[in-house]
């Protein structure tokens, strides 16, 4: 950068590309050269636990899930982050009935997310478990050269600042879309979403038992398909489409013992959607 003078020879100017520009125009945003983003922890694995799909089943579901996490300690870097589920919904529910604006919802379903991560973090605190939260995220070397399995709450932080929708006073950007982001900002090769059906079907199979299923998807294709209900939040797509660092994420049933380590080691197991 250079340091420019100005012409009464008083002052100094760092001189940068986006000097004097509003940052606004298409046409220079469009233009504008950048370097390619680094990826910051490639080899990290990160996966979101579902709430409703998982977390709520309790004891049900969590134990052998947690067995099989363990299991992989040794083998791979893993970040977990959790999703709120049925508790979410709930006061989500009371919320919007008594007025409630997009950020309060949001920052509801921040609450509940925190207290699975909690949960599970302790869980697994016999095998490195430590909660940790979205600041922690520049710690990670740190955990992992300790064996430790970091658990972090799947909210993005909008919290107050969440935007509303459209339509309603849901937010949109929940805790699938917390997992894509992070995935953009961490570079993450691995991106799996552990829930309770085996990935992406043509409707929901729980709707509609002859739902067809689909192995493979791009965002793109997927997003343009327009369809009713999806296995991940729908902005998910439009992320993954944007990112410069994200190749695929990966929807598994976690349910069925194997899944997760299957995934972990890259193998084609339940859907992946691709970036286009
Ligand atoms: P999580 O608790 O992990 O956020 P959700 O319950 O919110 O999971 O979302 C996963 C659920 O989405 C599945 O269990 C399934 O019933 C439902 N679903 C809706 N549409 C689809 C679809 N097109 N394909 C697969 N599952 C779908
Ligand atoms: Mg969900």
């Amino acid at each position: 950068m250079a340091l420019v003078r100005e012409k009464d020879g008083k002052r100094l100017h760092v001189k940068s590309a986006l000097m004097g520009e509003s940052l606004v125009s298409k046409e220079f945003i469009e233009n504008l050269d950048i370097a390619p983003q680094e990826r910051l922890y490639p080899d990290v694995k990160i996966m979101k636990i579902g709430g409703q799909s998982i977390c709520d089943r309790g004891v049900k579901a969590l134990p052998n899930i947690l067995k099989e996490l363990v299991k992989n300690r040794a083998h791979h870097k893993m970040l977990l982050t959790t999703g709120g589920g049925t508790r979410s919904r709930h006061i989500y529910t009371i919320g919007l009935e008594m007025g409630m604006p997009t950020g309060v919802i949001a920052k509801f379903g921040s609450m509940v997310s925190e207290q699975n991560a909690l949960m599970i973090a302790t869980l697994l605190s016999p095998w490195g478990g430590v909660k940790i939260s979205h600041a922690d995220i520049v710690k990670l070397p740190t955990y992992f050269a300790e064996k430790i399995i970091p658990v972090m709450h799947g909210m993005p932080p909008y919290d107050y600042f969440a935007i509303k929708p459209k339509v309603g006073r849901i937010p949109i950007h929940r805790t699938d879309v917390g997992l894509v982001i992070l995935a953009d900002l961490i570079g993450s090769r691995t991106i799996l979403f552990i829930k309770d059906e085996k990935g992406l079907y043509s409707e929901d199979p729980k709707k509609n038992p002859d739902a067809k299923f689909i192995a493979e998807i791009g965002a793109k294709d997927l997003l343009e398909s327009n369809q009713d209900d999806l296995v991940i939040e729908r902005p998910c797509l439009e992320i993954i489409q944007n990112s410069e660092v994200i190749e695929k994420v990966q929807i598994i049933n976690g349910m069925i013992e194997g899944n997760i380590t299957k995934a972990l080691n890259g193998e084609h197991v339940g859907t992946f959607i691709y970036k286009q």
